[in-house]
């Protein structure tokens, strides 16, 4: 990845925030001279266990792409990158040219960047001139990259996305043909780097009949390559759970998000995981995100008060309640209200009462030394006791990557041991 002048705007890094002991490790642009409401800790040591684990599923040799899609799927991908690349990571996928260009803003320079999803026409030549690279899935985007790579007299690096049968993107047979002449007639501007393709649920089990059909298309397509006398750098096809799962599906390059995040693609993929190495538990993915905040009042309720908008919660006797400084606009699922936990010096405090839009009540009449300022853990842990990302999930029936991938891009957040 090339960084051409005017690519990092000056003053972005300039501001630091002034409180905690964060300021060592705070790179985010988002970052203001006051605090935000709540704050994301990213682990490096996770993260490094993840990707060590993976490594150990799909060998040596594949190219580890790591998917920072949706703000590193929540994330946050200027804290994020930087964390990958320390780890080793030097190949990033995004689904847009936008998300490309935060990827630049935070990547070091041999970094690659994938974009596998939307191209605007006119992010073609920021694209090109800084060799980002890019699916294509239509004519079209081909004919408009060969244009202005000649233009810029410079290649436009393309991976070749073919339909499998996942019905999403992706070239069919002919498209496939029309582009592999294409790209012949105009190597001086294409680079065929990739083929590739995605699988549309290869997570479940039960979808295997689907996936067989996948995989033996794209070997049959591939053969139309190969007649035609090209031959891509790369091959790839695997997510996270093919990585995980599926060793027939790495092959040159893996594209993976969730998995390296600390997250599971599925419960399927998991119970594989334990037949193949013969274990009855095991916890090789770490959990690389935790959410937190703090106490900001205390209030004491007496019986048969309600607590919070409406009569959701009446308190059955007196209660102490603490009331914490975010809520839904922030992130934390609506759907939590008086279900969720959070974790108040080392115990469970239980929401009472609607989440709101910027505020939301947990029990503490169990927990007597509370007290304004307190660290109140939404997800993550604290002493003995841990808030699963997954636990969301049970009750919001949100899948997980769909919580994380939400929080809001405002949060500030940090590396950490
Ligand atoms: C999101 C995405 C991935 C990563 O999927 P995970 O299951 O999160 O690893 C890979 N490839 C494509 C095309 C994607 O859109």
């Amino acid at each position: 990845m090339i960084h051409t002048s005017g690519w990092r705007q000056p003053g972005w890094h300039f501001r630091k925030i002034t409180c905690n002991n964060y300021q060592k490790n705070n790179t985010n642009k988002f970052t203001s001279m006051v605090r935000h409401s709540s704050r994301i800790e990213l682990s490096q040591s996770a993260l490094k266990q993840n990707l060590t684990f993976i490594r150990k599923k799909i060998g040596p040799d594949a190219i580890f792409s790591s998917v920072v899609k949706a703000n590193a799927f929540g994330h946050g991908i200027e804290t994020f990158v930087p964390m990958a690349e320390k780890a080793g990571v030097r190949h990033f996928s995004v689904a847009s040219s936008y998300e490309a260009w935060e990827v630049s803003e935070a990547c070091a320079n041999d970094s690659t960047i994938m974009i596998m999803g939307i191209l605007y026409d006119d992010d073609l030549e920021w694209v090109i001139s800084n060799e980002v690279e890019f699916f294509v899935f239509d004519i079209p985007r081909l004919k408009k990259a060969k244009q202005v790579a000649e233009k810029l007299d410079k290649k436009a690096i393309i991976h070749l996305e073919v339909e499998t049968g996942g019905n999403r993107t992706g070239l069919d047979e002919s498209e496939l043909k029309t582009a592999l002449s294409y790209i012949k007639r105009h190597s001086d501007y294409l680079q065929f780097e990739g083929f590739c393709t995605h699988f549309a649920g290869i997570e479940s089990l039960s979808n295997q009949f689907r996936i067989q059909k996948q995989k033996d298309k794209f070997h049959e397509l591939y053969k139309v390559v190969e007649d035609e006398g090209l031959s891509p750098n790369l091959k790839h096809t695997a997510c996270s759970a093919a990585a995980l799962a599926f060793p027939e599906t790495v092959m040159d390059l893996v594209r993976v998000g969730t998995a390296h995040y600390g997250m599971w693609p599925s419960p399927d993929i998991y119970n594989l995981h334990l037949q193949q190495t013969g274990k009855s538990r095991d916890a090789p993915l770490k959990r690389v995100l935790s959410w937190k905040t703090d106490i900001m009042h205390i209030k004491e309720v007496k019986k048969d008060e309600f607590v919070g908008y409406g009569t959701s919660f009446q308190a059955p006797q007196e209660m102490t309640i603490a009331v914490l400084p975010l809520g839904y606009s922030n992130g934390y699922p609506r759907a939590l209200s008086n279900r969720g936990e959070v974790l108040i010096r080392g115990k469970k405090a239980p929401v009472v009462g609607l989440i709101n839009m910027n505020v939301f009540m947990v029990d503490v009449s169990h927990i007597g030394e509370a007290k304004v300022g307190d660290e109140a853990v939404l997800i993550g842990r604290q002493s003995n006791h841990v808030i699963s990302i997954r636990s969301f999930s049970e009750f919001t029936n949100a899948i997980n990557n769909e919580l994380v991938s939400r929080l809001p891009q405002a949060i500030p957040r940090y590396a950490v041991k």
